[in-house]
């Protein structure tokens, strides 16, 4: 199957030719019509699969076809991440492959000041990727409000996990809607890696690259 069979728009079909991707990687086309289709997911992948792309095209996808008023804008996807590393890397990636859509893509991540973090998210963002530490501080400092959120997507969990970042995850999904689409990707799947997935997914479909 290629891109095209995949059901993607012409707009994210462009941008993966500018990428030079040619076909779908085995995560992509194993995940990419189960999100279409509105499906929580549970992926067992690793970097270097193309997961990236398998959750961030349905996203911007769906994102662009729900258009929502501009003002106020308000952040409708949810990426957590381990590591400012990948925040920053999955973040670039939504700016390569929404290049052609008019939504606003910002990363969130400690170590480096907030002010200039702070301006992004004061401008606007529909997709933020997020260090959970970094997440919680701006949340309780009033700079987030999570409660128009359509997509939650948490990358990464077993590292999460092993960074200590389990109360915060927890924390945060207690500010996250009912209502919205759920992805979590680990590569592997300890207790309460599965044990948090119970919690946060609603019939999931499994993927496993
Ligand atoms: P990821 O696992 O998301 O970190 O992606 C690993 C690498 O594969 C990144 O450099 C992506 O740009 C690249 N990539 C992802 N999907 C494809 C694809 N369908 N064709 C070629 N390269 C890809």
């Amino acid at each position: 199957l290629s891109f095209e069979e995949l059901n993607l728009i012409t707009p994210i079909l462009n941008a993966l030719k500018t990428e030079g991707y040619t076909t779908p990687t085995p995560i992509q086309l194993q995940a990419i019509p189960h999100l279409l289709a509105g499906s929580d997911l549970l992926g067992y992948a690793q970097t270097g699969t193309g997961k990236t792309a398998a959750f961030a095209l349905p996203i911007l996808q769906y994102l662009d076809h729900h258009k929502k008023p501009k003002s106020p804008r308000k952040i409708r996807a949810l990426v957590l991440a381990p590591t400012r590393e990948l925040a920053a890397q999955i973040s670039d990636s939504f700016h390569s492959y929404g290049r052609n859509l008019k939504l606003s893509y910002s990363a969130i991540f400690g170590g480096v000041g907030h002010d200039r973090q702070i301006q992004s998210l004061s401008r606007g963002v529909d997709v933020l990727v997020a260090t959970p530490g970094r997440l919680l501080d701006f949340v309780n400092k009033g700079y987030i409000n999570l409660n128009s959120l359509e997509f939650f997507v948490l990358d990464e969990a077993d590292q999460m996990f092993d960074m200590g970042f389990l109360p915060s995850l927890k924390k945060i999904v207690q500010l996250l809607p009912h209502k919205r689409q759920t992805l979590l990707f680990s590569a592997t799947m300890p207790t309460d890696i599965s044990n948090l997935a119970a919690s946060i997914l609603t019939n999931p479909v499994t993927v496993e690259v």
